[in-house]
């Protein structure tokens, strides 16, 4: 008979490719924060506000402590003036005391491609850093990994500002 390794019992995240001491139905903690945050950014979409536009789009951004804060989007009547669901987020948890994320995941009701944030919000995400993970997740909870880094590349930043 032989023994067991003493690593044995422990689970191996195939996402992360290493063993994960933090497992819980078969999923280490960072698969179930991903999977917690793409929940509740298709939650946030399910609450949209645009009656005219019908277009619903939900975010939902997970901050450095592990809180995670949603956000909609909001159309008015004369449909020119929106307030997208990742500036929404952003502003938020913001309000909220939250200064630094790790995070992002935003959907809407397109089901044959990823949707990235529009300019204006990958601009206003970089001033929180750069080195966010972007989630564009379709309707069906399947999500695409980037960055903002590669949504924004040569970004004005405020660190520029600080040289
Ligand atoms: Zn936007």
């Amino acid at each position: 008979m032989t023994g067991k390794s003493r690593y044995e019992h422990f689970s191996f995240c195939e996402r992360e490719q290493k063993l994960n001491l933090y497992i819980l139905h078969n999923l280490c903690i960072h698969c179930l924060l991903l999977k917690a945050l793409v929940l509740k950014c298709q939650e946030a979409r399910n609450m949209a506000y645009c009656p005219y536009s019908k277009f619903p789009v939900g975010a939902a951004i997970l901050t450095a402590d592990g809180a995670i804060i949603t956000g909609i989007i909001l159309v008015v009547s004369n449909c020119c003036t929106v307030l997208c669901a990742e500036r929404t987020a952003i502003q938020r948890a913001v309000a909220e005391g939250h200064r630094k994320f790790t995070a992002i995941a935003v959907t809407c009701d397109i089901k044959d491609s990823f949707v990235g944030p529009c300019g204006a919000c990958r601009q206003v995400l970089m001033e929180f850093g750069s080195e966010w993970m972007v989630y564009l997740t379709k309707p069906d909870g399947t999500y695409k990994e980037t960055t903002l880094n590669e949504l924004l590349p040569y970004a004005f930043s405020p660190t520029h500002l600080r040289k």
